[in-house]
């Protein structure tokens, strides 16, 4: 049985309550954590506030310091904690492995950016007078994150806050708290001191309202469902706490005439169904020109019948696990069943596989479909797992206008060998990040995030540490 960890030790819910983690693909129990109450979490923040001074005090270069030993601890743990997140989240294990390296790459992204924050000498226009800005850290932060990518998206938020001199309270989904429980440990075997990264563990029902609204927070990082992230605002607000907000998208693909059909198909096919799907960057969307329609979808389907191995995530040469909740692929089935009853084609997929143990699990074969219409709801909602709609355009103007017409603006991508088009891709869709010719993946160096209601506020590259900063002016009289 796994714990939490506050103020430097591994501790159980005072009320004895425990979560069980199960198994998506076997639906067999794998482990369980504390179910936390505001006690547990009220004990975190505590020690997180009290940790904080000291943290943020330490010279950048010894932050830094620690960060590289947790890097090491971590990479020597990452077989043991992938492990844990193959069979609690359902993804294949080399997905898992590839997801617990990236925390100790993290870890060595920001502890290379500790010792270079700084702030600015502003000369002013009084004589004998002179202006700085310094650049403080925030204080305690809660980080919480959603069960799709659990370690990546802890190290987003973890990295870039020890960085700065935060201290951290961490709530990883309750369905996949086993991976980041033992990250947290891991970390902290590097020494850190007690109360700079705690852990807590229970819904976000049960104990997101005491996270989000303690006193002693002074910013939240939250990434998760954009529905959540409008009821975290609002609680947020009563102490004016700061928030960054890691939202929902329903990404756009355009696929011009001119694309690469064959590597566009190939990003397609990994963008919509890695992870099962699961990803807030997967591409959700795809418009193609009328000219290369057919072509294309004739080579999406393929890849999707072909290429998408499906079971249990532990198991050699498997490259989709199931979804993670029964609920979670229901949803998706009713969003397909939607586009059909609406007058949409599957070409691929579309049924749940059974063959030998795959019953037990919740698995969805990979699914295409074409001439979904646009109020469909797979085109007006993000659609969280293996299901892919495309819908024919005859030019860029109609592929933008679609591609711009949904609440979401999170990734987007065009494939064109035509600069002035891509130019326009870039220019004109509303989203944070845009891809021309390539695999949304995204990198540590770029800042990542939305725009409209995929939320607000950067991870990945310098601009991360922004979040976990605020500047204070200083005007200095030599006179
Ligand atoms: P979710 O919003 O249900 O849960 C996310 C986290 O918030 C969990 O830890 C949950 O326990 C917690 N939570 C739930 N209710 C809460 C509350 N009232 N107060 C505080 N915390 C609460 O999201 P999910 O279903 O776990 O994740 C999938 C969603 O996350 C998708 O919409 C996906 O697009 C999005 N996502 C976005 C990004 C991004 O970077 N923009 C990355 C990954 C996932």
């Amino acid at each position: 049985m796994a714990q939490m960890y506050i103020n430097g030790e591994l501790v159980d819910a005072r009320s004895g309550k425990t979560i069980e983690v199960r198994n998506p693909a076997t639906g067999e129990v794998v482990g369980t954590v504390p179910r936390g109450a505001a006690s547990e979490v009220d004990a975190a923040v505590e020690a997180a506030a009290k940790a904080f001074p000291a943290w943020a005090a330490l010279a950048p270069g010894k932050r830094a310091a620690l960060m590289h030993a947790a890097a090491e601890k971590m990479k020597a743990a990452v077989p043991e904690i992938a492990r844990l997140l193959t069979l609690e989240q359902g993804k294949p294990l080399a997905h898992a492995v590839l997801e617990a390296s990236r925390v100790q790459e993290n870890l060595e992204y920001y502890a290379g950016l500790a010792d270079k924050i700084r702030g600015d000498y502003v000369p002013l226009e009084d004589p004998g007078k002179f202006g700085l800005t310094l650049r403080r850290p925030i204080g305690v932060v809660v980080a919480i994150t959603p069960w799709n990518f659990p370690l990546t998206l802890m190290a987003n938020k973890v990295c870039p806050a020890l960085a700065t001199g935060c201290t951290v309270v961490l709530k990883p989904a309750s369905t996949t708290p086993l991976a980041t429980q033992r990250a947290v440990e891991v970390i902290n075997s590097a020494g850190l001191p007690p109360g700079v990264l705690n852990i807590v563990h229970g819904s976000g029902g049960e104990i997101g309202d005491a996270l989000v609204s303690h006193k002693r927070v002074n910013k939240i990082a939250f990434t998760g469902q954009t529905e959540t992230g409008k009821r975290i605002m609002k609680l947020a607000a009563d102490n004016v706490t700061r928030v960054t907000l890691e939202l929902g998208g329903s990404d756009p693909m355009i696929v011009c005439d001119d694309a690469d059909l064959r590597r566009a198909s190939a990003a397609t096919a990994i963008g919509r169904f890695f992870n099962a799907g699961q990803a807030c960057l997967a591409v959700k969307r795809v418009y193609v020109f009328a000219s290369v329609a057919e072509e294309f979808m004739t080579k999406v389907s393929d890849r999707a019948q072909k290429e998408w191995k499906i079971g249990n995530g532990m198991v050699d040469g498997v490259k989709m696990g199931p979804l993670h909740t029964e609920q979670q692929r229901a949803e998706v089935e009713g969003q397909v069943a939607d586009a059909v009853k609406r007058g949409a084609t599957v070409l691929a997929g579309g049924t749940r596989p059974d063959a030998g143990d795959l019953g037990k699990g919740w698995f969805m074969e990979a699914t295409v479909l074409r001439d979904v219409p646009e109020d469909s709801r797979m085109l007006t909602e993000e659609v969280f797992g293996p299901a892919l709609p495309i819908v024919i355009v005859n030019d860029l103007d109609e592929a933008i206008a679609k591609a711009n017409a949904s609440v979401y603006g999170l990734g987007s991508s065009i494939w064109t060998k035509d600069l002035a088009k891509a130019r326009r891709a870039m220019e004109q869709i509303e989203a944070g990040y845009t891809w021309v010719n390539d695999i949304q993946v995204a990198y540590d160096q770029l800042p990542f995030g939305g725009s409209k209601q995929s939320g607000f506020g950067k991870e990945h590259g310098l601009e991360a540490l922004d979040g976990y900063l605020e500047k204070k002016s200083v005007v200095l009289a030599t006179g």
